[in-house]
């Protein structure tokens, strides 16, 4: 494919993340817990030698205003919705890939356009600081 575009820094890295960004059709927040337990009757199968445990209990915690709700899910729903759990995390890390490499292209263009390149204790990479006299250009 011919593209007469200037191609911009990082842009093919950009591109393919924003791809995978794309499949993603479903993201459930919290961490699942899978679970076999013994009870307290003594006699039970989960005390035998070996043991038969109860379970599993699928333990779905997730945070909600500062509070922890925990649910249960079925073997077939974590079965169904595991890709979805799966997605959180891809979610977090494609993110994190295009951060960096949003931040990679700003650093080139920027040393392009002035000629320089961003030292290290470049301003823009630390807090601004309020000034007490405030000028709009
Ligand atoms: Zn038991």
């Amino acid at each position: 494919m011919a593209d007469k575009r200037t191609k911009r820094p990082w842009e093919a890295t950009r591109r393919a993340l924003a791809g995978e960004l794309g499949e993603i059709d479903g993201v459930l927040p919290g961490s699942v817990v899978v679970r076999r337990m013994r009870c307290g009757k003594s006699g039970c199968a989960c005390h035998d030698d070996p043991p038969t445990l109860h379970g599993p209990y699928i333990q779905w915690t997730r945070a909600i205003g500062g509070k922890t709700l925990t649910r249960y899910l079925s073997e077939e729903e974590l079965a169904r919705y595991q890709p979805w759990f799966d997605n959180a995390r891809r979610l977090k890390e494609i993110a994190a890939k295009l951060e960096i490499a949003s931040l990679h292209a700003l650093e080139i263009e920027r040393a392009t356009k002035t000629g320089t390149p961003i030292p290290r204790d470049d301003p823009t990479s630390r807090v601004t600081r309020r000034r007490s006299t405030t000028r709009d250009a």
